[in-house]
């Protein structure tokens, strides 16, 4: 009976190749993927800020045009097609990205809780998904300077910590 012996040693091949996929992915998304559930507390942070101090000269986000300077803890800087670009959020920072289908460069992001300073977005530990407000999402991305103060506040409000290329291209995939 070859046939039947030979069907006794098939290799589910499409399976295996499934299995590695979801493995690799797994490994890439959470390494650095911290989920807190927080105490569903709402963060007493002004956002956006009614009356702003002036933390960037340039008024407006470029693709929704929101006031940059009210929505300050979640604005953006980046290069794109050789120049500047300002914008509200992640959002719009990958709407601009997706119009010119390129990958925005030197992007820098505000820390959500000093909107004053702007910091290298990979260097950023984003919290995705707390009770924070968000900008142009109904899901806040917010940005902070170091993981510890990340998790410190995903601990209270919830959110899952993850980098900037992760929330990005969630983003990305959702747009
Ligand atoms: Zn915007």
């Amino acid at each position: 009976m070859p046939s039947s012996q030979s069907a006794n040693v098939l290799i589910p091949y499409g399976l295996i190749r499934a299995g590695l996929a979801l493995l690799l992915l797994l490994s890439v998304v959470w390494p650095a993927s911290v989920v807190f559930s927080g105490s569903g507390k709402v963060p007493d942070v002004a956002h956006p800020i009614v009356t702003p101090h002036v933390y960037t000269k340039h008024g407006r986000c470029e693709n929704c045009g929101m006031k940059l300077n009210m929505w300050a803890r979640t604005r953006y800087s980046f290069d794109l097609l050789s120049r500047e670009h300002h914008v509200c959020s992640i959002q719009c920072v990958a709407v601009v990205a997706r119009q010119s289908q390129e990958a925005p460069q030197n992007v820098k992001v505000a820390v959500y809780l000093e909107p004053e300073t702007m910091i290298a977005a990979d260097q950023a530990f984003y919290l995705v998904g707390s009770t924070a407000r968000g900008t142009m999402s109904a899901v806040s991305k917010i940005a902070f300077a170091s993981k510890e103060k990340a998790e410190n506040f995903g601990a209270e409000y919830g959110g899952t910590v993850m980098t900037f290329t992760q929330v990005l291209a969630k983003v990305e995939a959702e747009l």
